[in-house]
């Protein structure tokens, strides 16, 4: 939300909001989004600027006021309709936390609805936090121009995130050292679940083998850290399918 670099061009600056928008209403908005239009972006009334809620689509916004305890925007026009995006989920195992935010980062840009911070027998012992999970999101979401911002949710462990796993979403997980195939390209609501740096341990890799709905999927041959293999698995996911290439 604050490191975009400064843009000569207002409506090059998209910013994300939680308020309603609609055709003139106005929006609030906190310090620290004021500081970041007009001492970051030398933004100052009657300027415009793009802004998303996730759920309205993206509206231009005129500023009407601006000062350092907060700024009011006006919503004028409807740049995007809401579309649907893919309903892919990432449950990625804790791990180190620049990469974890850089996976977070990463999975935002490439399209995820929700992410979910997996403990495993190998996870990091740290505990991440959500709101500095949700800033890097945001901004993530700001910068690729996606209409939505994932939904993070808190960790949890590997056992209960499988447990009443719901039949309607296919769940891919990334096995390093396999015959598997790749993963397949999503159709319909996915999964891709990642391991932690140490690997899944071998009591975790027989459970998932054994539940049906689990597709065990391969990466290659080399073995990625953990957050290069959230990446290269989404976007093996979402790969385009051969008939429409
Ligand atoms: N320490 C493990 C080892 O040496 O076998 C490697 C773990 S890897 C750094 C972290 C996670 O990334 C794995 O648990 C898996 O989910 C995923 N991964 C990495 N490389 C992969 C590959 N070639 N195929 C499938 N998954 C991979």
């Amino acid at each position: 939300m604050t490191s975009h670099s400064p843009s000569p061009d207002p409506g090059s600056i998209r910013i994300h909001v939680s308020a309603h928008l609609g055709d003139g209403v106005a929006t609030l908005l906190g310090a620290d989004q004021a500081r970041y239009l007009g001492t970051v972006m030398r933004q100052k009334p009657g300027d415009h600027l793009r802004v998303f809620n996730g759920r309205d689509g993206e509206w231009r916004a005129r500023i009407t006021e601006i000062g350092k305890r907060g700024a009011v925007l006006e919503a004028e026009t409807l740049l995007r309709a809401q579309d649907p995006e893919p309903d892919l989920w990432l449950l990625l195992s804790v791990i180190k936390r620049e990469a974890l935010e850089w996976a977070i980062e990463k999975a935002t840009e490439l399209g995820v609805s929700e992410i979910h911070p997996i403990i495993t027998a190998r996870s990091q012992p740290a505990r991440p936090n959500p709101e500095r999970l949700m800033a890097i999101a945001i901004e993530a979401a700001e910068q690729c121009e996606r209409l939505t911002v994932p939904v993070i949710h808190a960790p949890r462990p590997l056992a209960a995130a499988l447990a009443g796993w719901a039949a309607t979403r296919s769940l891919v997980a990334a096995i390093e050292r396999g015959n598997d195939a790749p993963p397949p390209i999503a159709q319909g609501p996915t999964a891709l679940l990642i391991g932690p740096e140490g690997g899944f341990d071998p009591r975790e890799l027989d459970a998932m083998r054994r539940l049906p709905f689990l597709v065990p999927a391969s990466l290659g041959s080399r073995i990625l850290r953990a957050e290069t293999a959230a990446l290269v698995g989404l976007a093996l996911l979402q790969r385009p399918r051969p008939d429409h290439a």
